[in-house]
């Protein structure tokens, strides 16, 4: 990944090397030749103490440029790798031609959420792990980069729309319920399929905004949230009902969904919300935090608008947030931005092994947040007031390769050190919350208590599907969407058959 450079300079390359391959009849090597658009950014110190969003977007002669390096395979090995199959050849092609309206037609046929996806989907273990052009060069990040040509599509298309919902023809109605448990990724896309099909659709989310993960998650700086909240009004335009604060398993009931409620089908997709924590001494002090509640605090709740927002928030001037995927690095830059002026993220293997985006770990590198790898937590210590003042860590060295392939971590004995901090945050991963699974006993679960579902998302309880983190474990937004939209197909043929 390259140093930063200033937006104005990615913009005038781009458009002077799309003036020049405005007159060429380009090869394939020609293609291979092109250099691969940087993502324009805030820079990065700036950032690292604001909230608007890092990324800030292709302009027109990046998109046309970057789309020009896709050689447009014959068997168009991206699309397999894109868990919706979108058409990536047609509309990078589209793209490169400066067709942008038809390209975004294009993307709109197989996703709900492509702005989204454009900034958030791991396309270097999906579409651009399968792209020729990465393999070439042997290292998927140099592939072409497919997500952020579809975020300016996506991006482009909505300042087109003016704030205006997408206005879409509406089907005649089936005359069936269906009701989705959960508005994340993976519940909007079945609402969406599912409407579009005629059906009357019913969404229950325990929290008072939809979005999933999306809103109390992943932090603004990387998806603002103005673009969820666009992508729920054209649900909502298209006739879904989206029931906020209400808690299936509590309100009511999966069973009551159906047999009070005169619901035909009920969409599971309650997500993986449950926070895993250490067990370690010193875990119930005062300044440590599962990361979901020091997110949930800092984007949902909006804690880091001080004097606007109600929600307090924790001041901590060191902070050591303990994990190495996606989440860990959202929350140590999140800490930064909430006023922390040393940030450790404490990772027990090597960034080799480390499961987050490469691009998140750069971002973070850049503003500050400082990495302690082959090191792990063994205790909190806390102050007199039982307050956070120290973490105990103990170092490690590499073994041997474990069953994920990663060489795992080895303790080293007597290797322990102690650094002052005032607040953790503990970023192990989630699993899945046992409210509607375990008031639904008709579901089959498996032993981390996912339900387990078949080829079209049925689960063991007629009528029942079940998608996203629910059925995957703590996965990502598109395995999510791919799961919804499965679902949604499944749900429609076995209404059909009723
Ligand atoms: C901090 C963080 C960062 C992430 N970053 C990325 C990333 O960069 N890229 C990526 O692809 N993935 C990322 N992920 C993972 C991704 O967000 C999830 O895989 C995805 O959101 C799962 O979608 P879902 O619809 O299954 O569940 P969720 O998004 O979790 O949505 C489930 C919804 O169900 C609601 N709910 C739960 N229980 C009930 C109930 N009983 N009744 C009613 N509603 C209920 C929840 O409130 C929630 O709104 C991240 C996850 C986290 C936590």
């Amino acid at each position: 990944m390259s140093g930063y450079k200033n937006p104005e300079t990615l913009y005038k390359e781009a458009s002077e090397l799309r003036a020049r391959l405005a007159t060429a009849t380009l090869t394939p090597k020609d293609r291979r030749a092109i250099p691969q658009q940087d993502m324009p950014a805030q820079e990065p110190r700036v950032r690292a103490r604001n909230m608007q969003e890092v990324a800030i977007g292709y302009s027109e002669d990046q998109a046309v440029v970057e789309s020009a390096r896709c050689l447009g395979c014959a068997n168009a090995p991206c699309v397999s790798g894109c868990p919706v199959g979108i058409d990536i050849r047609g509309f990078l092609k589209e793209t490169a031609a400066g067709k942008f309206d038809d390209a975004f037609s294009i993307i709109r046929k197989s996703s709900m959420l492509p702005a989204i996806c454009g900034r958030v989907c791991p396309q270097e273990k999906q579409c651009m792990a399968a792209c020729t052009v990465g393999k070439a060069e042997k290292d998927p990040e140099k592939a072409v980069a497919i997500g952020r040509v579809e975020r300016f599509l996506a991006d482009r298309a909505s300042a087109k729309q003016k704030g205006a919902a997408v206005s879409v023809a509406k089907p005649a109605p089936s005359g069936k319920k269906i009701a989705i448990v959960g508005s994340g990724p993976s519940g909007l896309t079945t609402a969406a399929d599912l409407a579009r099909l005629g059906h009357s659709v019913t969404i229950f989310e325990a929290f008072h905004k939809p979005g999933g993960v999306t809103v109390y998650g992943i932090p603004e700086f990387r998806l603002p949230k103005s673009i969820v909240d666009e992508e729920v009004k054209n649900l909502k335009a298209l006739g879904v009902e989206i029931v906020c604060d209400y808690l299936v398993g509590r309100t009511r009931t999966v069973r009551d969904l159906m047999e009070k409620d005169g619901f035909s089908a009920v969409y599971v997709a309650n997500g993986a919300g449950l926070p895993k924590f250490m067990n370690i001494e010193g875990e119930d002090l005062v300044g440590v935090f599962s990361a979901n509640e020091f997110l949930t605090r800092s984007n949902l709740m909006k804690a880091y608008d001080r004097g606007v927002a109600d929600t307090p928030l924790f001041t901590a001037k060191r902070v050591a947030v303990f994990g190495g995927g996606n989440v860990a690095m959202d929350a140590a830059r999140m800490a930064l931005r909430t006023g922390a002026e040393e940030v450790h993220i404490v990772y027990r293997r090597t960034e080799t092994e480390m499961p987050a985006r490469v691009e998140e770990v750069h971002h973070a590198k850049e503003e500050g947040v400082i990495f302690d790898f082959l090191a792990n937590p063994t205790k909190i210590i806390g102050d007199e007031k039982g307050r956070v003042r120290a973490v105990e860590c103990l170092r490690y060295e590499l073994g041997e390769p474990d069953a994920s392939g990663r060489r795992s971590p080895v303790a080293i004995a007597g290797s322990e050190y102690t650094m002052e901090v005032d607040a953790c945050v503990v970023a192990l991963g989630n699993e899945s919350n046992p409210l509607v699974t375990g008031t639904t006993p008709e579901l089959t679960v498996n032993k981390r208590g996912n339900i387990v579902v078949g080829d079209k998302g049925e689960t063991s309880m007629k009528g029942v599907f079940a998608g996203g983190d629910i059925v995957q474990g703590a996965a990502t937004v598109i395995l999510a969407m791919g799961d919804g939209r499965k679902a949604a197909a499944g749900i429609d043929e076995y209404l059909r058959s009723l």
